[in-house]
């Protein structure tokens, strides 16, 4: 039970080892714990998520599914060792596939990762016979291709979050120039606008109608004759008062002709523009992020994992999140929904949400019974040896480092003339 605990609470052995020695506990040893946990507690916590993953799956037979997927390093960019590729379905938010990966398995790139643990994912649920008609991720070049050239049936859109950004990025970059500035109050109205034109248009035609009128509306024109003559188009915002007081400047066509060019090369950007098909159905991957979270729980940075912990620690996040995802809302004794508020640092705004009732892990015991019996059916115990499961990275090398180390002794002793030296 302390083994396990230690796990499904996302604890790390050594920490509570600490704490019990200061409350002059006595708990398990060291080495008693990670024997019961390659012994049995792997197995057991894969096979209660094969359990609820099949149940999860199933229950999506026979839909039309639209699915969104996204990678998490468990640190930033090269130096990374794991990636874990999570699949959800996009009305319930249930995690439909899981895959952790190591670099030792994608010829030690790190940026590999995402790509392949994205075609493991969708791999699973082809196996399944899940029915996907859409996917939407980031805007990864390897996913694409992939889509692309295996999946050409399935719509593939693009998380509209990271759009805006990288084009409040780009914008960023053009009133870097003192002659620009005169863009700046006009920035988050711009990016906005984009979100608006994504939410109107159903056709690449109508989005640049709406996405370039931004062009004119900053001059104070709000209606236009269309370049080929074929009639008149406008703003879609209602008439603008004359009297309000304007806390940004219209620019003029005349006098700041530059600044409209510079402009109209980031609007009208053909890169961008080619990509806006993804952008049409309005999607988000933005619920992964928040799992991703969730594993951090599961999963602390400082620490390192074996292959097999990693996988088992992000599976139980996964389970968690599945198993507490209808959570119902709290209310107060009226039976008002109650709500907790929220200071956001970067937007120096408050926000509310709506509280959630506590979680229950009501599938922890079953997860326990399991394990349980695996023990007492199990006649070897925990003295048997283990071999390193099938697909384990360690298989293919038993270090991170790319070529075998030197002995320890070898590194105390260079260590030690590099010190007589001084
Ligand atoms: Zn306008």
């Amino acid at each position: 039970m302390f083994a396990l605990s230690t796990l499904t609470s996302g604890n790390n052995f050594g920490k509570l080892a600490l704490w019990a020695k200061h409350m002059n506990f006595k708990i398990m040893s060291s080495t008693s714990f990670h024997k019961m946990q390659r012994t049995y507690l792997i197995s057991t916590v894969d096979e209660y998520w094969e359990k609820q993953q099949r149940e999860v799956l199933s229950s999506f037979e026979g839909h039309k599914l639209i699915v969104m997927g996204d990678g998490r390093n468990d640190s930033p960019g090269h130096s990374a060792q794991y990636c874990s590729y999570t699949m959800m379905e996009y009305d319930s938010k249930k995690i439909l596939t899981l895959r952790t990966l190591d670099k030792r398995s994608t010829d030690r790139k790190s940026t590999n990762m995402e790509k392949v643990g994205f075609e493991q994912a969708i791999q699973k649920l082809t196996d399944n016979n899940i029915a996907v008609e859409e996917v939407v991720t980031d805007a990864h070049l390897g996913i694409g291709s992939i889509m692309k050239k295996k999946y050409p049936e399935i719509k593939h859109s693009h998380d509209i979050w990271h759009a805006a950004k990288n084009l409040g990025k780009r914008l960023g970059k053009i009133v870097k120039k003192k002659a620009n500035q005169i863009l700046i109050p006009w920035l988050k109205d711009i990016v906005n606008h984009f979100w608006f034109a994504c939410s109107k248009a159903d056709s690449y035609e109508e989005f640049l109608s709406i996405w370039r009128g931004v062009l004119h509306h900053i001059t104070n024109k709000h209606e236009w004759i269309l370049s080929q003559g074929t009639g008149i188009n406008g703003c879609l915002h209602d008439p603008l008062d004359e009297n309000e007081v304007r806390e940004k400047p219209w620019l003029s066509t005349s006098d700041h002709a530059r600044v409209l060019q510079d402009l109209s090369a980031v609007i009208l950007d053909k890169r961008f523009l080619s990509k806006v098909s993804y952008y049409l159905n309005y999607r988000t991957t933005a619920d992964i992020e928040v799992f991703h979270q969730l594993i951090l729980m599961y999963c602390a940075k400082r620490f390192a994992y074996t292959p097999p912990v990693y996988r088992i620690r992000n599976l139980l996040a996964a389970i968690d999140h599945n198993y507490h995802s209808n959570r119902p809302l709290k209310t107060n004794k009226d039976g008002e929904i109650r709500y907790h508020r929220c200071y956001n640092k970067k937007s120096k705004r408050w926000s509310v949400f709506p509280e959630k009732v506590a979680k229950t892990y009501g599938y922890v015991p079953e997860i326990a019974e399991m394990l349980y019996k695996k023990r007492i059916k199990d006649k070897v115990g925990m003295g048997k040896k283990m071999v390193l499961e099938e697909g384990d990275p360690r298989r293919l090398a038993k270090h991170l480092a790319p070529e075998s180390p030197p002995s320890t002794s070898a590194i105390v002793q260079a260590k030690q003339t590099r010190f007589k030296r001084k």
